[in-house]
């Protein structure tokens, strides 16, 4: 028999009366607490065995997450998604570099010669979008004959005439040693940030870099979300057509730890295959697969051998779907739904849009989520991909839905999540739209925010963990009037507050 939750009366009210509720419709109810928000843990999990810290993922779209979202929601303790309307060797790429970041030991560095000119390196450090500024130089036989480093660059006056031998330092210091503890000693000592290893005939093996090895000498990576190999998790979309079959071996061979199954209709058949297939051939990888609004589509993802699911069918702040297509499920009643019906299943419930603050992700968890996926909270940051712009006077980025007529006419990926085979815009039904959002800074501070109105949630309910609060959140129906006085009002004006904006 499925166990019972104290929400669950609420829900079944709503539903005897085919009536379905979204975020604005109801709030938590207050109850006895002997918890302190600072005491609550948020640990959870996205997938059978994919772990969170925190429970917010970043979503695959393409203004959303790429890799650099991805480490900053993994140093987070969270997790972030590499969208799919990249090609396939770039998405892996993208993979490669989230899974290297905390290596200590980098075997693959990027090296120049030494009759590089100054200019072009700069010009490829720009183009890659490297986090770094220092190089190994090596000749044709990966000998190491020196390196170069962010200040070699910066005191360059020409960079234009100037070439890479003209400024690198020959006099480093290189070990033969590939022992981190060693490593650390030498870099200390000698206060170099970069270390190169070379084999007996001086051809370069890799270096040690500085930030990473003095981060995990001081276990400063306690909040991150690692692996097993203490390495970043990350996770990777995938459609589900004759292509995407080829992408996968690309994206497990860079280590990726999650596939999610990314369409807009996750209860089809072509989901149920690929889910079989990825199962099939990669048993080290979890699956998850989505995107659905009702029970019965969550109990045929879990017999088809799912280890997550990822609901949410048109609440998204882009999305216009229900709109377009008519169908739909009020988010937190499919949320619901959705995880009543596989209870007891051990496969855990993403809640996909729809979340304008903190408050709603206390309320998704309520209802039944392990974990909460982002798109518009997280867009806008530093660490979304695409340039602030400036537009009246105001910073901003861009944010679209995959389903937009600009996302599906830039890639295939999006097309296919909408089941759509034109390529012209007077050939394409859009389910989404284009817009532009607040430049917002470090995604950090916005996930501090996010954790903060979280852990205060927990402490009005009594819940010290999800699964309490999971266990006992209950709800009111709120009236229009009801939700008005929620938010402030009788002001002549609202200050922007770091946690709050309307
Ligand atoms: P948000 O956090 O902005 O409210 O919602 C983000 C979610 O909306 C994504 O994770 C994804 O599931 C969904 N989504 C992204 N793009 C589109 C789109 O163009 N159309 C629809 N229907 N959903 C979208």
């Amino acid at each position: 028999m499925t166990e019972q939750r104290k929400g669950d009366a609420f829900f079944n009210a709503q539903r005897e009366r085919f009536f379905a509720v979204g975020f604005d419709d109801l709030r938590l109810r207050t109850d006895y607490s002997e918890i302190l928000p600072e005491e609550v843990v948020l640990q959870s999990k996205f997938s059978r065995n994919v772990g969170l810290q925190i429970p917010i993922v970043s979503s695959p779209m393409d203004t959303v997450t790429e890799a650099k979202m991805a480490i900053a929601m993994a140093m987070a303790g969270g997790l972030g998604i590499i969208h799919k309307g990249l090609s396939a060797d770039r998405q892996a790429a993208q993979i490669a570099k989230v899974k290297h970041c905390l290596n200590a030991f980098i075997s693959d560095p990027i090296c120049i010669s030494a009759d590089n000119k100054v200019a072009d390196v700069l010009r490829m450090k720009e183009e890659k979008d490297y986090g770094f500024s220092s190089f190994p130089v090596v000749n044709n036989d990966n000998k190491f004959i020196g390196i170069v480093t962010g200040n070699d660059f910066e005191f360059c006056h020409n960079p234009k005439e100037m070439i890479i031998a003209d400024i690198m330092s020959t006099n480093a210091l290189v070990t033969d040693s590939t022992d981190l503890n060693q490593a650390y000693q030498i870099m200390r000592k000698n206060h170099k940030k970069i270390l190169p290893v070379v084999d007996d005939g001086g051809r370069l093996l890799g270096i040690y870099t500085w930030t990473d090895i003095k981060r995990i000498m001081s276990n400063n990576a306690s909040g991150f979300n690692l692996d097993s190999a203490g390495t970043l998790i990350v996770g990777a979309a995938i459609g589900v057509h004759e292509d995407d079959y080829e992408r996968t071996h690309l994206l497990a061979d860079k280590g990726v730890n999650v596939f999610v199954v990314d369409t807009a209709h996750g209860d089809s058949l072509k989901v149920i295959k690929m889910v079989r297939y990825l199962k099939k051939h990669y048993p080290d990888v979890d699956v998850v697969a989505g995107n659905i609004s009702e029970g019965e589509s969550a109990k045929r993802l879990v017999v088809a051998g799912v280890d997550g699911i990822r609901v949410g069918q048109g609440p998204g702040s882009i999305c216009t779907t229900r709109i377009v297509s008519g169908i739909g499920h009020p988010q937190v009643s499919a949320i619901h739904e959705c995880a009543k019906a596989i209870r007891g299943s051990g496969v855990p419930v993403c809640a996909d849009g729809g979340i304008k603050y903190s408050g709603d992700i206390t309320i998704a968890i309520g209802a039944g989520a392990d974990n909460v996926m982002l798109g518009n909270l997280l867009a806008g940051t530093t660490e979304a991909p695409g340039e602030v712009i400036f537009r009246d006077g105001k910073a901003l980025k861009l944010y679209r839905g995959m389903g937009s007529l600009g996302a599906m006419l830039d890639n295939k990926a999006s097309r296919e999540r909408y089941g759509q085979t034109g390529k012209t815009s007077d050939k394409l039904v859009p389910e989404g739209v284009e817009g532009a959002i607040q430049f917002k800074g470090e995604v950090a501070n916005i996930l501090f925010q996010l954790i903060g109105g979280l852990k205060s949630g927990m402490g009005y309910t009594g819940a010290n963990d999800l699964a309490t609060l999971q266990q006992i959140a209950n709800f009111y129906l709120v009236s229009v009037a009801g939700m008005q006085e929620s938010h402030p009002h009788d002001l002549y004006f609202v200050k922007d507050a770091p946690n709050y904006r309307r």
